[in-house]
């Protein structure tokens, strides 16, 4: 599997907003938006007048950096999503919601959603009685997320929560933080999905 593996802030700089893909740093001033509100490279700096396509490939390329999903996995969550009844971009956005590794990040059990990642693959989360090492696996309603962990490790998460519960609750899972349990109360819908995104240009783009 292809891997990003330079710094993670020259992909929010080149978004020009904040995508959080690096914890607790993301909510401090040494953010890297912040300090430099620029896109990264040589001509950064310069006047950038995009085309249609530039608007709606940069919209399609920050959905994918905000829910750390390549390419190809991409395409088919969209090719998913067109057959799916309803609104095709919503869809798409509700499909990428669902994913483990992000509804442990809006748990507040990672600071971000490759952390949260990892620890889907290290084999730290239980669905019900069922340990599941899928990090793109997607929850259902009534799913019981559950982490079971190095003692360290829950002392780490539940930490990060108390530090965290104000961003990251959401109003689609019921949460138990001293348990490190979450339950899928419903599907995610558009509002409980509030990063600034417009999910019809990436439809527009892949439609071309
Ligand atoms: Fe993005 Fe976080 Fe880096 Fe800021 S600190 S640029 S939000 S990854």
């Amino acid at each position: 599997m292809g891997r990003y593996n330079a710094s993670v802030c020259r992909l929010c700089r080149r978004e020009k907003m904040k995508l959080f893909l690096k914890g607790s740093r993301c909510y401090t001033p040494k953010c890297a938006v912040e300090r430099r509100e620029y896109v990264p490279g040589m001509h950064g700096q310069g006047r950038q007048k995009l085309s249609d396509y530039g608007v709606q490939l940069r919209e399609k390329q920050k959905v994918k950096r905000i829910y750390g999903v390549l390419e190809k996995q991409f395409k088919f969550y969209f090719r998913k999503a067109t057959r799916s009844k309803g609104v095709t971009g919503i869809a798409l956005l509700v499909m990428l919601e669902r994913r483990l590794d992000n509804v442990l990040y809006r748990m507040g059990a990672a600071a971000s959603r490759s952390e949260a990642r990892q620890t889907v693959r290290h084999g730290h989360v239980w669905l019900g009685d069922r340990q599941v090492n899928v990090p793109s696996y997607a929850v259902s309603p009534g799913d019981t997320v559950e982490i079971r962990a190095t003692d360290k490790m829950k002392e780490r998460f539940k930490a990060f929560y108390e530090q965290n519960k104000e961003q990251k609750t959401v109003e689609w899972l019921t949460l138990d933080a001293a348990n490190l349990k979450a339950t899928v109360k419903r599907l995610p819908e558009r509002p409980d999905i509030q990063m600034p995104i417009q999910e019809q240009l990436i439809v527009e783009l892949y439609s071309k």
